[in-house]
Parts: C-alpha cells; sequence; structure tokens
C-alpha cells in the first residue's frame, strides 16, 4: 500500500496531524507515538522545539518505515514519512507551560486530587514531573490550597535552525501566536525569513478572538511581505485552536474545534485550514454532518490535529511497556503492544482517510528470526 504524500493530503481534507505537545518531552512516549502514529498514516507529527525531542520523534518515524518495509516484504520504503513539525511561540502561551508545586508544603492527609485529574500522570509524589507536563492547566483549579502554579517558557528559534535546512531535519515549523502579538510575531519571524524558504509548510496556530480575522490577515501580509512580488516558498496552514489541550476531556469539546474552523473557512484567507484544540472521536463525524469535509462540499476544511486526545488512547499501552523486563520502552520490541498501538491509532487516523497499516504482528517476528 502507498501512503499519499502529506501535501495530497491537505489538496484531498485528508490531514491527520498527531501533536505530541508542544512542550511534552517524556521521549519514550514520544518515540512510540511517533511509531505507531506514523504507521497508522498521519501526515504530520508536531513536537517542541527541543532536540532531544526532535532526535526521538525521527527515531520513532524511522523505525516506523522499517517497519512498514518489513510488512510489505519490500525493499524499498513504501512509507511515506510524516512531515516533522516543531512548534514556536510568539509570546506567553499556555501550551508552552510548565505546572510546578512545593510537594514538602502539601498536607500529608490530602487525597491529592491533583494526581487524579493530571490526564498525563505527571503528577507524583515528589511534585510534578517537568517532562510530562504538558501544561493543560487542569491541576491548577483542583488544589485545595492553590498550591500549583505555571512557570511561562518561549521555544527559542535559534536552537533549533541549523535543523531547518538540512535534508533530514524539521519539514514545517508551528507558530503559536494571538491577536495583540503581531509585534512579537514580527520578531520570530524576522529571525525565522532567512530559513523558512527550506520549510514545506508553515502552521499559523491561533485561538479564537473578536479581532482573529484580522489578525490571522494581518500575519499572512507580514509573511507574504518576505517573499513579494513572489509567491511563498512553502505552504501555508492555519491552525484553529478552538479549546486548547481538551480532546480528551469529552466529546463536546470537539464543537469549539468545528465552530473555530468553520469561521475561519468562511473568512477564505490563502491558505489550508486544519482544525486543533478539542478534537477527538466525534471532530469527523460531526465536521461530516455540517458537509464542512469532502466529498459533500468544495469548501471544506483541509485536516484535524489530534493532541491530548490522540496521545491518552495509546497511554494504557504505553504503560504497559514502561513495565515490560525486557526492552521497557521501546515498541518495536513488543509485537503484541506495536499492533495494538497501530489499530487504535489506525482506527482514529482512518476516521479521515480510508488507508491504514497492515502491519502485522508476525511480520515483525519473521524479520527478528
Ligand atoms: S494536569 Fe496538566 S498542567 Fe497539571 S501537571 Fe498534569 S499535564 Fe501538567
Ligand atoms: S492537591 Fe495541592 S496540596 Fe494536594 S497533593 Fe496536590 S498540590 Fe499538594
Amino acid at each position: 500500500m502507498l501512503y499519499p504524500s502529506p501535501l495530497n493530503s491537505l489538496a484531498r481534507g485528508t490531514w491527520f496531524k498527531l501533536i505530541c505537545g508542544a512542550s511534552f518531552g517524556h521521549l519514550p512516549a514520544i518515540r512510540s507515538l511517533a511509531i505507531a502514529y506514523t504507521l497508522a498514516g498521519a501526515d504530520c507529527i508536531d513536537v517542541a522545539a527541543d532536540l532531544a525531542v526532535i532526535t526521538a520523534a525521527k527515531d520513532g518515524m524511522r523505525i516506523a518505515q522499517k517497519l512498514a518495509r518489513v510488512s510489505q516484504s519490500r525493499q524499498e520504503p513504501l512509507l511515506e514519512l510524516p512531515w516533522l513539525m516543531v512548534s514556536l511561540n510568539d509570546g506567553v502561551d499556555p501550551h508552552f507551560r510548565k505546572a510546578e508545586f512545593d510537594s514538602s508544603q502539601c498536607p500529608v492527609d490530602c487525597p491529592r486530587p491533583c494526581e487524579r485529574i493530571c490526564p498525563a500522570d505527571a503528577i507524583a509524589h515528589q511534585g510534578v514531573i517537568d517532562s510530562r507536563c504538558y501544561g493543560c492547566g487542569r491541576c491548577l483549579p483542583i488544589c485545595p490550597l492553590g498550591a500549583i502554579v505555571t512557570r511561562d517558557r518561549t521555544a527559542t528559534p535559534s536552537s533549533i535552525l541549523p535543523y531547518l535546512t538540512g535534508s533530514d531535519g524539521i519539514d514545517a515549523i508551528e507558530i503559536h501566536t494571538q491577536p495583540g502579538h503581531l509585534a512579537d510575531f514580527e520578531q520570530l519571524w524576522r529571525i525565522l525569513a532567512p530559513v523558512a524558504h527550506h520549510l514545506k509548510l508553515v502552521a499559523i496556530s491561533c485561538p479564537d478572538s473578536d479581532e482573529l480575522i484580522l489578525y490571522l490577515r494581518s500575519i499572512h501580509a507580514t509573511i507574504a511581505a518576505t517573499y513579494h512580488p513572489h509567491p511563498l516558498p512553502f505552504t501555508l496552514l492555519w491552525q484553529t485552536d478552538g479549546r486548547p489541550m481538551s480532546g480528551d476531556i469529552g466529546a463536546g469539546t470537539t464543537h469549539a474545534a468545528i465552530r473555530l474552523g468553520a469561521k475561519v473557512l468562511a473568512a477564505n484567507l490563502p491558505g489550508f485550514v486544519q482544525l486543533a484544540g478539542g478534537t477527538n472521536h466525534y471532530t469527523v463525524p460531526k465536521l461530516r454532518e455540517r458537509g464542512l469535509l469532502p466529498p459533500t462540499s468544495t469548501k471544506h476544511v483541509h485536516g484535524v490535529a489530534y493532541g491530548s486526545y490522540a496521545r491518552v488512547l495509546l497511554s494504557p499501552l504505553l504503560d504497559r511497556l514502561e513495565t515490560c523486563t525486557d526492552n521497557p520502552g521501546k515498541l518495536e520490541s513488543h509485537p503484541d503492544l506495536l499492533c495494538s498501538a497501530v489499530a487504535i491509532a489506525a482506527e482514529l487516523v482512518g476516521q479521515l482517510k480510508s488507508s491504514g497499516t497492515k502491519l502485522v504482528a508476525g511480520d515483525w517476528d519473521r524479520e527478528q528470526g
């Protein structure tokens, strides 16, 4: 089976992006997510601007490619790798924060609601496990002492600039911005512009606001001015961040994602439109119901990105993987877990696409033997 290229997926309205998280840094999980969702046919994997995270994701994609080749019994790789996207921010943004608290101040009899509510298992006895926290903020209001605070950070583009120009580097960047940040956006763009022509895609991620469409037009004008009178040398994508980092909370979060996607689509901005923020397994059926996916409509959204929902789907398997006695954390060494993970991922990806992976446990067993 040939997987369609990511660009074709955008054009066909079947683009699937996995969001690992702009500040999620749990390397074994990122590697495993990259393996499973690459094999499931994802078009793009979006990670934090951190070299260790980028390496883990790339490693996962390469393993997936090898596994796909084995399953197809061919020497040539048939699996078109997803584009690797790195997320940056131009100012304070919840996707780029971490929670923290001083566990020595917690009462011994606290029932620890913070631990239970955390979707990333990022809270342990000693406090927040930094690499696991992705800044969703759910633990903040639940602490009866108000002991949990957040630490904002800005992803610095300088550390990833060399990876924007290499052939085996980063394919896409995403800039998280919001109305009121235009000067900050312009400053960040001035750093990226000299190398941006190496990219296949630039995504702009923005939450809703009354000024959203005007703001996005200003962003487009800033980017287009860099290349005037020539067209942009990369594909432009608008990521509509409906209800940030909430897709795993419940089906209803998808409504905010769809509302915002429809609003940006109606604005006819140059570029593709892709939903995020609250997306889950209800998103595609609801989009179809509203005629916002092809083939029912000529004016359709071009894809969907899944973050917390896609990760939570696989977390029970990845937890088991970490406790394996042999090769813990290596998904490719555990065919049963691998196949289960790919099957779950493929079901989500398959909502947008008709294709999926044909990998079965025996294929990898044969390769190992
Ligand atoms: S609930 Fe969210 S913000 Fe709090 S520790 Fe967990 S991932 Fe981080
Ligand atoms: S809920 Fe607050 S007080 Fe209780 S363990 Fe969590 S951080 Fe500590």
